[in-house]
């Protein structure tokens, strides 16, 4: 049942993952991630989705080797946002107010929403994480661009568990507890990080989004992994080829 996914869902999915096409009408075909719905099948699903298929810079990836670089500092400028948890089938995820940017060199990219899967879907050396959150932002100019952490199991995790705590056990709901969060809470240090050219992870898995993927992980409980699961299922596309991209970290 926890597959099970409604047409609403599918539609406020792909609105608040894909902002770009929000507003597009019919939504999108339905995806998933087993079976005949599943990611090995997704550009056949649609044409719109042929990118999954198609591509060249697809996410997530394997992190096997990367070029030391000198890197922009990352400025994460967040303020705290209405903590409202919406369930859309595919993930957890919490909508941000306007207001909230982090800042790549020069580069400004505005804070739409953070959403979490398990395990990672980006891996290191061929090892998942148990978990990765993304922070998906959008500059003035269209471009989007993630930030990734990872998650790895530990000590319970207490800025976490107030979102899990306001989780939405069905697809297409939206839970609120009144409080609010702050994202700054769930980062590690973001002056260690890899950097490269990628993808949405998800139909209609667009091109030419800017991946920066903080290097330490933050903790996560073995407990609040298993709860994600239950509710969720594991939600993380296979690593696809980097293929002549070149991956720099510091
Ligand atoms: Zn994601």
């Amino acid at each position: 049942m926890k597959r099970l996914i409604v047409t609403v869902a599918i539609i406020v999915g792909i609105s608040f993952l894909v902002p770009q096409f929000a507003g597009a009408s019919g939504g999108g075909a339905h995806w998933g991630y087993s079976g005949h719905a599943g990611p090995d099948n997704w550009g056949n699903l649609s044409p719109e989705y042929s990118d999954c298929r198609k591509g060249t810079q697809q996410s997530p990836i394997d992190i096997s080797t990367s070029v030391n670089n000198d890197m922009h500092p990352i400025e994460t400028f967040y303020k705290s946002t209405p903590l409202k948890v919406l369930n859309n089938g595919h993930a957890i995820q919490v909508n941000y107010n306007p207001g909230s940017y982090m800042m790549i060199g020069s580069h400004k990219y505005k804070l739409l929403q953070f959403h979490f899967h398990s395990p990672s879907e980006n891996k290191v050396k061929g090892k998942a994480f148990d978990m990765e959150m993304h922070l998906v932002h959008k500059a003035d100019n269209g471009e989007i661009a993630v930030l990734a952490v990872f998650l790895k199991k530990g000590e319970k995790n207490a800025t976490l568990q107030k979102i899990w705590d306001s989780m939405p056990l069905k697809a297409g709901k939206t839970k609120s507890s009144g409080g609010s969060i702050n994202v700054t809470d769930l980062l590690s240090s973001t002056e260690s990080y890899w950097h490269f050219t990628g993808s949405f992870t998800t139909p209609p898995c667009t091109e030419n989004v800017v991946w920066s993927i903080l290097q330490n992980p933050i903790s996560v409980s073995d407990a609040q992994v298993k709860k994600f699961l239950s509710v969720i299922g594991e939600d993380a596309r296979p690593v696809q080829p980097v293929n002549t991209r070149t991956i720099y970290g510091n």
